[in-house]
Order: C-alpha cells, then structure tokens, then sequence
C-alpha cells in the first residue's frame, strides 16, 4: 500500500509556481492576484480562507482578503462581487460558501463574471468544463485528477466509483473521470443516498472516491482487494486529546481499509492540500487567459 501524499504533491506543485512567480517578477510581468471574501466567523470557513491566503503568500501570489459580518446584506455582498468583477488588479476571486441563509448563493455565484470564477461555480464553468472548453473546473476535483495523474496512476478503462454527487465534488470529478483523457476514460457510477447496494457498488471499484462527509463511511468489506481509494470527507470531530478540542475525520475507515489498496490518501495531507493547489493553479490561469 502506497500513500496518496497531497501534502508532498501540493507542496511540489507550489514549489513550480513559486519558480514561475520567480520568473514573471524579473521580467517586471504581472503577478497573479486572488481576491477572498469570507462572511461571518465560522471556524471551517475562516480556517480554509487563511489556508488559501497563506498559499498565495508562500509562491509570491497577491492576495486580498475582505471580510464581512453575519448580517451583511445580500445587496452590499453583490455590489462587491461586481466591484472586483470590474477591479483590473484582480485576477480571480472567490466568495467562501456556505454563506448566511438571507444571502442567495445562487445569486452570488450568478453574479461572478466566469473570468474571475476560479472556483469553477458559474453555470458558463459547469458547462465549459463538460465541453472541454478552457474554463475553470472546482478546485477539489481538479485537485485529485492532479494528484491521481502526479501518482501515474492508471484510470483508462477503469472501474471508478464516486460516492457523493454534491455541485463541487462528486458530479463534476465523476465528469473529469469518465472524459476522454488522461486521467480519464473511467467506468464511472455515481451512488448518493437513493443509491442501493452500496457495498456491492463500491466493492466493484477499481478506484474508489468517497465524498460523502460521513466519518468512516467506508469500511473494509466494501474496497476490493488492490484499489485505489481517495478520501474527500473532512468533518469535525470532537477529540479531547487534541488542544483544539477536534480533529479531521474523513470518510474512510482508515486502519482497516489501507492494507486492501494500492493506494490511498489520508485524512488530513490527502485531498485537502491539493484542492488549496488547485486553487492556485486556476487564479495563475485566470491571468493568463486575459493574455497577461
Ligand atoms: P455534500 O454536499 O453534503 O454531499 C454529500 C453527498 O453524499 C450527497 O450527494 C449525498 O447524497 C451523499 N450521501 C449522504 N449520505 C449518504 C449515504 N448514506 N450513502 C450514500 N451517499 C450519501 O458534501 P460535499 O460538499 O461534496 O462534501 C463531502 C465531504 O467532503 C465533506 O466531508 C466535506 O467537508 C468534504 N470536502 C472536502 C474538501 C477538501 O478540499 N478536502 C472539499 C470539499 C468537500 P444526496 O445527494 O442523495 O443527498
């Protein structure tokens, strides 16, 4: 059993941007720059926006970083939205969901010009990325095809399931998967929770990715022997041996589901650092398609 190590990947990935920033700066070119907008004090969400900001400092990106309380009103966040849609320093930006329930998300993301959507929300995204034209696609599963193609693993003619069909996960990578590429050209199914035989499903799967957001939803009698096994899951847990209070948890059961696999990625240094990297690969690419 080999580990998925999205830590390592990511780091390696942003070493490459890093060098490329490097460059662009000696040649007086443009720096890519992401703009933030994080609403309320939800610890989750504070926690990936620094993570995100802390990314663009370490490769030399320019972030900015605008925060707004709990009851900001949906009106000030979308002249916001429109005000960095114009802003000619921003390249892309992106509002952290999930937003207060007054707020209209759909509303939000309508109003993200798809140039600067680098979190590949926007409707004209979605159906870029299933016509394969350049466009943004979600971070998280943009993010494990990076680490499954950095591993060279083999996807072609594979059977993948994808448990979970959320809008930023399991549909678009069961999308990415099933495409014409490589990584790509997978037998996918996607089960959710209507689907039956789980176990029976999943046990099929030559590559296994579990979205669901369940800990320990996946259990050793439902891998077959040699898979390959990403875990998407990152829910809180309590744990009072951390000074924190919590940890991580995913969506495998790690400890017994590891031996049966190939390969598999942890919870935390899994799937989490490379949706970060995605990340930054969209906001360099959102530069470089307005010809910067
Ligand atoms: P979500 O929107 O809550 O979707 C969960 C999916 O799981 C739904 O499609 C749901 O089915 C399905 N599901 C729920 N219970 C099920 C069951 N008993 N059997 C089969 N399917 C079931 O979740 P998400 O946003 O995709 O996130 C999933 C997990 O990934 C969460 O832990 C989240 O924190 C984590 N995540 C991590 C990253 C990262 O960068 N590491 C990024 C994004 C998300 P229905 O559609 O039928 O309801």
């Amino acid at each position: 059993m080999k580990i998925l190590n999205g830590k390592e990947t990511a780091e390696t990935i942003k070493k490459e941007l890093r060098e490329l920033v490097k460059q662009r700066k000696s040649e007086g070119r443009k720096i890519p720059h992401l703009a933030a907008i994080l609403v309320g004090n939800d610890g989750g969400s504070i926690t990936y926006v620094n993570s995100k900001v802390k990314a663009c400092e370490e490769i030399g990106f320019e972030s900015t970083l605008i925060r707004y309380d709990d009851s900001v009103s949906e009106e000030v966040l979308l002249n916001k939205v429109k005000a960095l849609n114009e802003d000619k320093s921003i390249d892309g930006f992106i509002v952290q969901l999930p937003l207060p329930e007054h707020i209209d998300e759909m509303k939000v993301t309508l109003t993200i010009d798809p140039k600067k959507d680098v979190d590949g929300f926007h409707p004209i995204n979605v159906g870029n990325m299933m016509l394969n034209i350049p466009g943004f696609v979600p971070a998280t599963p943009a993010g494990i095809v990076e680490l499954l193609r950095r591993y060279d693993i083999e996807t072609s003619g594979k059977n993948c399931v994808v448990v979970g069909r959320s809008n930023i996960v399991g549909t678009p990578l069961s999308l990415l998967l099933g495409k014409n590429t490589n990584p790509g050209n997978c037998t996918v199914t996607l089960v959710h929770s209507r689907s039956e035989n789980i176990k029976d499903i999943c046990k099929n799967a030559d590559i296994l990715v579990a979205a669901v957001g369940i800990p320990g939803f996946i259990t050793a009698d439902m891998v077959k022997e040699g898979a390959v096994v990403v875990d998407v899951g990152t829910t809180r847990v309590d744990d009072a041996t951390r000074e924190r209070g919590w940890r991580l948890a995913g969506d495998v059961k790690f400890d017994e589901v590891a031996p049966k696999c190939s390969y598999i990625s942890p919870v935390p240094g899994g799937v989490g650092p490379m949706t970060i990297a995605s990340l930054m690969i969209n906001t360099l690419k959102a530069m470089e398609l307005k010809g910067k």
